[in-house]
């Protein structure tokens, strides 16, 4: 028996790998590494002293997933694969509507033939749109601004309807926040590609000097200082909320939606203040106008993960920054210079 890990050569997928081998629980791992390196996999390895069976295959290629099905006894899958650059998705729709929906739909339809009907899916705090007030509980109305963030509204969408219709399905739909940080032996972490979107990546390329200063975007939030409040969470504790919820589905049927975060909202100023000061590096930075469609605040509320998975997030704000700044510090090129 093997839990199915699409995605796994990614950030979290990487994660989370390690968390499961730790575990002793057996996987078998899918990735097209449209967005990741075979390195990462090999860093897993590394870490874990144990081997992971992989396969070259994108979702899209129904043929090779099937093989995949064939070959060994899934009992769990865990789906994380899919583009996630939210700008991106903006200017290519169709790429990311047919990457993420046909290749959820491809997988879905594999383990339905399989009698494999546990699934952890990777969704995210985007759903809540931005007109909810945080802390958000799962029961809000949802919606979404862009592409990338209505495929995860469509795939739990389609993911409630396959429950519907057949109630012997254990589905989580995890709802991830602002996951940042890495493993603390330095080894794995977020590999972006280009210039970084997201903000603590960003934080470290200016700390090893490939970038000049970190641009703020916006000084005039309804927030203590003025700038955007995320949950940061550390990926490690995410990583673990999987295992947490994997647990859940061989226990219990039926679809949930649980929040992944730490439930606390962190500012930028807040996140470089925490950063310099944990890691002694200066991190200069300008303000610079909003980012269209960026909200002032987004928090979790994370009472349904502590009550249903038995799960809640250990690490702080100074650990995620350190072990941030180690990889980004052991790795200045990522998974390339080993
Ligand atoms: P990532 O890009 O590092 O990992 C995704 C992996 O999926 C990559 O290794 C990529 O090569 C692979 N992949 C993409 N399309 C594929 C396909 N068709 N076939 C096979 N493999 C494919 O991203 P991540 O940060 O690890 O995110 C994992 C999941 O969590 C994604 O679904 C993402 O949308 C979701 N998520 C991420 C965040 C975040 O901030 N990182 C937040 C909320 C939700
Ligand atoms: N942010 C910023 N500069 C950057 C990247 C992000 O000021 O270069 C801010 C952004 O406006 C938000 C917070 O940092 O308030 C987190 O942004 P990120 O893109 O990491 O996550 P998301 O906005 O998707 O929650």
């Amino acid at each position: 028996m093997a839990v199915l890990v699409t995605g796994g050569a990614g950030y979290i997928g990487s994660h989370t790998l390690v968390e499961l081998l730790e575990a002793s629980i057996d996987v078998v791992v899918v990735d097209n590494y449209s967005n990741s390196k075979p390195e990462a996999l090999n860093r897993v390895k590394r870490i874990t002293g144990k081997d992971v069976t992989f396969y070259e295959v994108d979702l899209l290629d129904e043929k090779g997933m099937e093989a995949v099905f064939k070959k060994h006894d899934i009992e769990a899958v865990i789906h994380f694969a899919g583009l996630k650059a939210v700008g991106e998705s903006v200017a290519l729709p169709l790429s990311y509507y047919h990457n993420n929906i046909t290749g959820s739909l491809i997988l879905f339809k594999l383990m339905n033939q399989y009698g494999v009907k546990k699934l952890v899916f990777s969704s995210s705090a985007t759903v809540y749109g931005l007109s909810n007030l945080s802390p958000l509980i799962e029961d809000l109305p949802l919606s979404t601004t862009n592409p990338y963030g209505t495929t995860k509204w469509m795939i739990e969408k389609i993911l409630e309807d396959i429950y519907q219709a057949d109630p012997t399905w254990q589905i989580v739909l995890l709802r991830y926040f602002n996951p940042i940080g890495a493993h603390e032996s330095g080894l794995i972490g977020e590999d972006p590609s280009g210039i970084p979107n997201n903000l603590m990546p960003y934080v470290t390329q200016v700390g090893i000097g490939k970038r000049k200063q970190l641009g703020i975007f916006g000084k005039d939030y309804d927030t203590p200082d003025g700038t955007g409040v995320r949950d940061y969470i550390h990926v490690v504790d995410l990583a673990k909320g999987h295992l947490s919820a994997l647990a859940y589905t061989t226990t219990q049927q039926g679809i949930e939606a649980i929040n992944l975060g730490t439930g606390k909202g962190h500012s930028v100023l807040e996140v470089i203040k925490t950063f310099e000061k944990a890691n002694d590096v200066k991190i200069p930075y300008t303000f610079m106008d909003r980012r269209p469609g960026d909200i002032g605040t987004c928090y979790a509320d994370v009472s349904k993960a502590k009550e249903l998975l038995g799960w809640e997030a250990k690490r702080s704000l100074e650990d995620m920054c350190r072990d941030a700044w180690r990889w980004q510090s052991m790795y200045p090129e990522d998974y390339v210079n080993d």
